[in-house]
């Protein structure tokens, strides 16, 4: 949020440089628990950063947008705060309220209120939003849309507790959930105030990291989060960028390799500076993903179709051919060969327009038959930084968080911050 932003030139041990660029993770299914991919950000310049030891951090996240009403109920009685005057109204928790917006202004129990509000809870009683219980406060604003927009505020390990079993089973072995915390609060802490203009610091959604407040915690997952409170990455002293992904098939990838500058004009890959951290390395504890090894069969009607959808001038796609290989065996880039002419990019773009759901890593063959593209590949996601299913079988083989953590983001260290 902004206040972090201001704070922070007060704080220089927290301040990190500028950095490559907002990313997200692409997971999906084969646990129920992971998330779906998501398209990465591109570069951003500057970043927000803690402005206070990791135990004080308050974080805001937002759960709901743009909603023209939203029920909000509590465990016991609680306070309705006025954000503008500061008043506060005592509620009795005996019913579901229905919180919504009328002539511009948010009406709460009947009481029409001038700005946004709080309502904060007492003795950390929950608050439950449309049905779904939530730790600390919850902040209701009329966004510049004149909608509702619903925020969760609370302790940064609380929250890194409601994302642990929307990433992974709780039911994992303790040391990659221990390893699953550090990532995560190392991910969320290099990305406060990622939507600082939206009114929070991140959002609950496969954009950010997924989070399901109080009703998905764990007792086990929320375990291996207080185990490791406070605990970040960091490498020369500054908060690494801990991207992560389901499973990598073998072998994680070089940063440089998934998101760089655009292909076409001059094909140079490899653009994208590559800290040693983010560079990849053999994995080999991942096969029991059950998308270790994966296929897709997509029309190349379809394939076409999915290239003009992502803004490229395609016309009636008739080969596809991949070129070159990364040392994780990854595909480097595609071309596509259609009525048009020809269309170059980058493995990950393709991969992206196609939906990676279906195309499940750039790890992959194709081969076509009969106007249809048969792709074979290994591992799920972007294949940079922790291979969450590699974590799994290191844990189950003996490897504590620690070391497994020093596996996948080379030259990092792990540093408690919260002390
Ligand atoms: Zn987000
Ligand atoms: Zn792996």
């Amino acid at each position: 949020m902004v206040n972090h932003k201001k704070i922070n030139h007060y704080f220089p041990f927290f301040l990190l440089p500028t950095f490559y660029f907002l990313l997200t993770v692409f997971f999906g299914c084969a646990v129920p628990m992971r998330k779906p991919p998501v398209i990465p950000r591109p570069p951003v310049a500057g970043e927000i950063k803690p402005a206070k030891p990791i135990k004080e951090i308050i974080i805001k996240i937002g759960i709901i947008e743009n909603t023209g009403d939203v029920a909000i109920g509590a465990e016991d009685d609680f306070f309705i705060n006025d954000l503008k005057t500061n008043e506060k109204i005592k509620t009795a928790a005996d019913n579901i309220h229905v919180v919504r917006i009328s002539k511009g202004k948010i009406i709460f129990n009947k009481k029409q209120f001038a700005a946004n509000i709080k309502i904060i809870p007492q003795n950390d009683k929950k608050i439950t939003v449309d049905g779904k219980r939530y730790k600390g406060n919850i902040i209701i604003k009329i966004n510049n849309r004149k909608k509702l927009t619903v925020i969760n505020e609370l302790g940064l390990e609380e929250y890194i507790c409601g994302i642990m079993t929307k990433e992974v089973a709780p039911s994992w072995p303790v040391e990659s959930l221990k390893a699953q915390a550090v990532v995560a609060r190392t991910f969320a802490i290099k990305n406060l105030g990622k939507h600082a203009s939206n009114g929070f610091d991140l959002c609950a959604k496969t954009h950010c990291q997924v989070y399901g407040g109080f009703d998905s915690e764990d007792e086990r997952s929320n375990k291996a989060v207080y185990d490791t409170a406070g605990e970040v990455l960091k490498y020369d002293g500054e908060v690494i960028n801990a991207l992560y992904h389901s499973s990598c098939g073998g072998r994680t990838e070089d940063v440089r390799n998934v998101w760089s500058d655009s292909l076409p004009a001059g094909r140079q890959a490899g653009k994208t500076e590559n800290p040693e951290y983010l560079t990849g390395v053999k994995c080999g504890f991942c096969e029991k993903d059950k998308w270790y090894n994966w296929s897709a069969a997509i029309s190349l009607k379809t394939v076409g179709y999915n290239l003009r959808s992502s803004g490229y001038k395609t016309g009636d796609v008739k080969k596809i051919k991949t070129v070159g290989r990364t040392s994780s065996n990854r595909v480097k880039e595609i071309l596509v060969e259609h009525s048009k002419g020809v269309l170059w990019l980058r493995s990950n773009r393709f991969r992206m327009a196609m939906n990676p759901n279906i195309l499940r890593s750039t790890n992959f063959t194709v081969k076509i038959k009969n106007g249809v593209a048969y792709f074979r590949g290994h591992g799920w996601g972007h294949g940079v930084g922790m291979c969450q299913w590699g974590a799994k079988g290191m844990a189950e083989n003996g490897w504590n968080y620690k070391k497994i953590l020093k596996h996948y983001y080379r030259g990092a260290e792990i540093i408690n911050e919260g002390q």
